[in-house]
């Protein structure tokens, strides 16, 4: 199988979970349930490939304190390889808390070492040693992003196949860099939110069309809508699965891990559309990005079942 790199951030997630009312300033509010979870886009996209049997390694920069243990311990747990991380001695690992309901979430992050990832980070010989680049929170990841074109093209130059997530952009100010990056980026999975403010459109398939460049597989995530990408100029729709979801938390990441598993596996473009929607579903059965991203077989199970 094709081994992955994923560059990206790490940080851990404290899920608040079934708020009734959402807070607002100066006020208390309950939630039904609480959890210390591994978090961070591309951690969660590198436990779902990991999950799905697939070899992942990861380059990210940790802090040398208790939430950084944590996060190496678990990721090493999930079956990602971490050799290639570096620890901080000055780092502060980040923290999002995510305050979530069923029909949807807000997230507060302190950023600490999610900022902290260098192009320079990832050199030539660690490339070298993948054949698939995946790198999350394009916006997030302060200290890659202007790196990000030359990356990508080293990558491409040693024969890597290239991704890019690009999560939201919590400053809402996008920048049109992104463009410039997706010259060296083979398949890049926003969600619908990060489409429309990227294209300035918000029906999803002229945005496709606004940001196409001739190159980049766009692949749209619309939720329970399920996805949309185009197959030369001709719309290509997946539906989701039918689910009762307990947390969306990195439903996105599963379906990037699911659809990169397909893809790097030469599944053809619709197998890989189904992959993705399937992972991303059976992602939101439980409480946080990884703790309920599905096998292989549960995916090829589900696959069978759609009528
Ligand atoms: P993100 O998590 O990046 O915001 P989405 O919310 O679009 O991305 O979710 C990613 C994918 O996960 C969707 O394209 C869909 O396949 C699946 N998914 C997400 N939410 C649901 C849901 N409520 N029911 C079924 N599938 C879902």
């Amino acid at each position: 199988m094709k081994k992955v790199l994923v560059a990206g951030e790490i940080n851990v997630d404290l899920i608040l979970q079934g708020y009734r009312t959402f807070p607002s300033p100066g006020t208390e509010v309950l939630v039904d349930d609480a959890a210390l979870t591994l978090g961070s886009a591309s951690v969660i996209c590198a436990a779902g490939l990991a999950r799905l049997g697939h070899p992942v390694a990861f380059v990210g920069r940790v802090g040398r304190d208790v939430f950084g243990d944590y996060c190496v311990r678990a990721m090493a747990d999930l079956g990602i390889d971490v050799s290639p991380l570096i620890r901080g001695e000055s780092l502060k690992t980040g923290i999002t808390a995510s305050i979530t309901a069923p029909r949807d979430r807000a997230l507060v992050t302190f950023l600490g070492s999610i900022a902290s990832l260098r192009a320079e980070d990832v050199p030539d010989p660690l490339l070298a040693q993948y054949q698939h680049l995946h790198v999350s929170s394009y916006f997030l990841q302060e200290g890659l992003r202007p790196g990000c074109p030359d990356l990508f093209a080293r990558a491409r130059r040693l024969g890597l196949s290239t991704s890019l997530d690009p999560g939201c952009d919590p400053s809402e100010r996008w920048g049109d860099d992104i463009r410039a990056t997706l010259a060296g980026v083979d398949i890049f999975f926003p969600n619908e939110v990060e489409l429309a403010a990227l294209a300035g459109e918000s029906d999803p398939l002229p945005a496709l069309r606004r940001l196409a460049n001739g190159h980049t597989r766009i692949v749209a995530k619309l939720g329970a809508e399920g996805c949309l990408t185009l197959d030369g100029d001709a719309p290509l729709r997946a539906p989701s699965f039918p689910v009762t979801p307990v947390d969306t938390t990195g439903a996105g990441d599963s379906f990037n891990a699911g659809f990169l598993h397909a893809y790097l596996g030469g599944a053809t473009l619709a197998e890989c559309l189904d992959w993705g929607a399937a992972c991303g579903a059976l992602s939101t059965r439980g409480l946080g990005g990884t703790a309920a991203q599905a096998t292989a077989g549960e995916v090829a199970a589900l696959l069978r079942s759609r009528p």
